[in-house]
């Protein structure tokens, strides 16, 4: 079965078109446009304008309504802009597909298969099209997402009735549906909207909102807040009208300025940018988010448990050890190059030990689905790292592997599974007759054997040898493998092979692997500690061999191994102490997993988990932040999981901790800037309603420094890069309010200070004579500037901002600066804005005093930071 040809491919992709669904409906950007004035503010201020035009205010009413366009414009660019960024992010991890093409196998983007190729599918794949099958081998389909039917449905070649319903069809795979278990092929008779997913329109994946537990606290937050000060707006105006004795109109622009420039409404679109930006940079350091949440969930992750090959360890194996009955022997070279010799240990006829090896080296040949590669002098392997190592093996041992494979045609097998650890193969002998290859973990294997193979003979096997052999490749951190075989009688079968057929093996012997453990992972584990974050491998492998990979990489100080046997044997309550004690985990199966996670989780911790295969998916959905990996990882592993790793690297989960982090600090600074900013100019415009002098500022030019600097320089705190020593700090507690006490204090002092700036500023232009407009000239300057130095303060929220480093600023706060400053300028000397705002323009003697005032205000902010982190009340 070769497949199509890939030139066929392509003039079918032409006539049928790509094999995919129509894409969910989006918005269109009109109404999207009009989604942003949805929103009780922003109704309270359309009021405003109506009222004021009434009122013949025509430029207030004009100043509104230009506000609330542009605050409009700025959050449907910035909204648009993220959900592009992210959906650009989701096709990174677009689903493939395994098809022969040309005759060989190949994996291609689910989208470029065409009616007619030859599609292998198996457990934990997407169907990818609508497959007449050609082979099923204990293949089990949950199609509940088609049918409704919950148990999966049992597959085979079989054809069946003309007319049989779309459940009862068990020789089709229907497009969508989830492959639980076996494997098969088949022919794609339909694909894209042609499918039976595509006739059900229904059922198209919905786009996933772009929200966050964290989004939904700041806008009830912001719900509440309109509120309060809705009703406190009301108060403010009946004491202003009725004990000061204000002109109702003035009154009621005022107040409602005030309000206005109370309530954050700039806030949500912020944060929504910080958390783009924050999973834009994680996808840049190889981590994919999924689901949205698990950006914040990421940065507050106590707990780690990784799988060890291929995510702690590089996956690039090498068979270094043979042990045989009799003999043991080391094979040289590196990598998958198949060059290399072999030597006898303990014996110097390296000839008859090679000899000795021979049937464990062909098994380990024949009973194995990888090839080898060489691309520019460099050797890769196709499929199985450990099995590419035991062509390589091969190679070195003079078999020649398509003429090997050719000569014992395989005639069905087991394929591997973590649940049972061995793979098995029956092939025909050239000599006649059939046999049994089988390899897998050593314990698997010596459990269904009976005898041991040593040259010439059949011996009784000697379990205690074996056990003794294991282990001590197994302490050296080698991955041990064990092979066995069995002679099988043709006239008895009918070529198909069964679980009951591997047992009454003989066995052939061991080989070990090295498998060396990624550099960087090291440096990546001791960040971890200092940031407390525990790590725990959790591994398939032996013991010995995980407790050596784990001293390697320094994963705890006092390594304590538990197996899989210790978890089943562990009552709920016992499970909690010993996974958290434990630091490795061997010889566990997926269930393991499910139950470590949970008990970990029980004890508060904020658990992130990896996995990769279609039994794995529980333990994802249950971890807190479920990682699967890119690479190896099956599709039901990637959709069960809130995080996808594009290079399957251990390291790119501590970068997604790190980004993680950073999003949640930059949050916080967004929050620490902006509400002491409206806060500052609220107690302004309070003080001067109840102490009954004139406001400092008239309704527009609240409403001009609210839309001039949220959009600059609040907007600038989203790109923040991390603080040195986000990873110094414990994780942050996951229940952790966002408005913490240290936070709260910091915006009613930020407040208070900014409200005795300003008002200091409007007494004392005022005191000299200045007129009204100069005055409030000068106070609308003063908050902007402050505003300006409390950004370069609050940049760093755990060390002092006077740093080269903190002076300088990044890009984004320069640019925000600049824009900032030549608003500034415009408003205080452009003569339209004169009109617009009643503004005037500023000497520059008073100009040289707003930035003196600014630098006293810094340097009082720089000493409270310095206080505070002296007595340890920094969070
Ligand atoms: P890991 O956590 O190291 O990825 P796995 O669950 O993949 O562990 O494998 C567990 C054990 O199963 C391995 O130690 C090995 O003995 C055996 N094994 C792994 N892959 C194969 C395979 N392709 N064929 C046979 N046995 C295998
Ligand atoms: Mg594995």
């Amino acid at each position: 079965m070769s497949g199509i040809s890939s030139d066929e491919a392509l003039r079918r992709l032409d006539v049928y078109g790509a094999n995919a669904l129509p894409e969910a409906t989006t918005r269109h950007p009109i109404f999207r446009f009009l989604a942003q004035f949805n929103n009780a503010l922003i109704y309270f201020l359309l009021a405003a304008a109506v009222a004021a035009l009434a009122l013949g205010h025509t430029i207030d009413a004009v100043v509104i309504v230009a506000v609330v366009t542009v605050n409009a414009i700025v959050g449907f660019i910035q909204e648009g802009k993220a959900e592009r960024a992210l959906s650009a992010i989701r096709d990174m991890i677009a689903p493939h597909a395994a098809v022969m093409r040309d005759g060989v196998r190949t994996t291609i983007p689910v989208k470029e298969l065409v009616p007619g190729d030859l599609v292998l599918v198996e457990a934990g794949d997407r169907v990818p099209a609508d497959l007449r099958l050609v082979r099923a081998r204990n293949l089990l389909i949950d199609e509940a997402m088609l049918t409704g039917e919950s148990v999966t449905a049992s597959k085979a070649e079989a054809p069946v009735a003309v007319d049989a319903a779309l459940g009862d069809r068990a020789s089709m795979a229907f497009s969508g549906t989830l492959v639980a278990a076996g494997q098969g092929a088949g022919i794609a008779v339909a694909t894209g909207r042609l499918t039976q997913i595509g006739h059900i329109s229904a059922l198209i994946a919905k786009v996933e909102p772009l929200t966050t537990p964290l989004l939904r606290q700041i806008n009830a937050f912001g719900r509440g807040f309109t509120v309060i000060a809705f009703l406190a707006s009301a108060a403010l105006f009946a004491f202003a009208v009725l004990v000061r004795g204000y002109d109702w109109v003035e009154a009621l622009i005022a107040v409602v300025a005030l309000a206005v420039g109370a309530i954050p409404e700039g806030l949500p679109a912020v944060i929504t940018i910080t958390l783009a930006i924050g999973v834009r940079r994680m996808a840049a350091r190889n981590a994919v988010i999924r689901r949205l949440p698990a950006v914040e969930t990421l940065g507050a992750t106590s707990i780690i448990c990784s799988d060890k090959t291929g995510t702690l360890t590089r996956n690039e194996m090498t068979a270094r050890r043979l042990i045989t009955a009799t003999h043991r022997l080391e094979a040289s070279g590196s990598g998958y190059a198949p060059e290399g010799r072999f030597t006898a240990l303990g014996s110097d006829d390296d000839v008859a030990a090679l000899e000795a090896a021979e049937e464990l080296i062909r098994c380990g040949l024949l009973c194995n689905d990888a090839t080898l590669a060489a691309a520019g002098g460099r050797w890769t392997v196709n499929g199985d790292p450990m099995e590419g190592a035991l062509v390589t093996l091969a190679v070195k041992a003079g078999l020649d592997p398509d003429h090997l494979r050719a000569e014992w045609p395989r005639q069905d097998e087991i394929p591997f599974d973590a649940l049972h650890r061995f793979m098995a193969s029956r092939h025909g002998r050239p000599q006649g007759g059939a046999v049994l290859f089988v390899k897998g973990a050593p314990e698997a294997l010596l459990a269904r054997c009976g005898t041991q193979a040593e040259p010439g003979s059949v011996a009784r096997l000697d379990s205690a040898y074996w056990a003794d052999e294991v282990a001590g490749a197994a302490r050296e951190g080698e991955r041990v493998l064990g092979f066995a075989m069995k002679m099988l009688p043709e006239a008895a079968s009918d070529g198909r092979l069964d679980f009951e057929d591997v047992a009454d093996l003989c066995f052939l012997g061991l080989v070990g692997f090295i498998d060396p453990p990624r550099p960087e992972v090291i440096a990546a584990i001791a960040e971890c500690r200092s940031a407390g974050i525990a790590v725990k491998m959790i591994t398939g492998d032996h013991a010995a061999t995980a407790a050596a990979i784990a001293a390697k990489l320094g994963l705890a100080d006092h390594l304590e191994v538990a197996t899989g046997a210790d978890v089943d044997a562990a009552s709920d309550p016992e499970l909690v102490a010993l996974a958290t004690r434990a630091s490795v985990f061997a010889r566990t199966s997926p269930e393991h997993k499910l139950r470590i996670v949970r008990a970990l989780r029980s004890t508060g911790a904020v658990v992130a988990m990896t996995g990769d295969g279609v039994n794995d998916a529980p333990a994802l959905k249950q971890a807190d932040v479920g990682v699967a990996m890119g690479v190896k990882g099956t599709e039901a592993a990637k959709e069960a999981s809130e995080m996808v790793l594009l290079d399957d690297n251990f390291v790119s989960i501590v970068s997604a901790v790190h980004e993680g982090r950073t999003v949640y600090d930059n949050v916080r600074k967004v929050i620490a800037w902006t509400l002491p900013t409206n806060g500052g100019e609220v107690l302004a415009v309070v003080a001067a309603i109840l102490f009954g002098f004139v406001m400092p500022m008239s309704a527009v030019q609240i409403l001009w420094i609210n839309l001039i600097t949220t959009i600059t320089l609040g907007l600038a705190l989203a790109f923040e890069p991390p603080e040195p020593g986000v990873m110094g700090r414990p994780p942050r507690r996951s229940d952790a309010p966002l408005l913490t006490p240290f936070l709260l204090w910091r915006v009613l002092f930020v407040s208070v200070l900014l409200a005795v700036g300003t008002l200091g500023m409007f007494f004392y232009a005022l005191g000299e004579g200045r007129d009204l407009a100069t005055a409030r000239t000068l106070v609308v300057n003063t908050i902007v500037v402050l505003e300006i130095f409390y950004l370069f303060n609050v940049r760093f929220m755990h060390m002092t901002s006077f740093s080269w480093h903190g002076a300088l600023g990044t890009p984004a706060v320069l640019l925000a600066l600049v824009a900032v400053l030549a608003a500034q300028f415009a408003f205080t000397y452009v003569p339209a804005m004169h009109e617009l705002f009643g503004t005037t323009p500023v000497t520059l003697a008073d100009g040289m005093r707003i930035v003196g005032l600014g630098v006293v205000f810094m340097a009082v902010l720089e000493g409270e930071k310095m206080l505070l982190r002296r007595f340890g009340v920094v969070d």
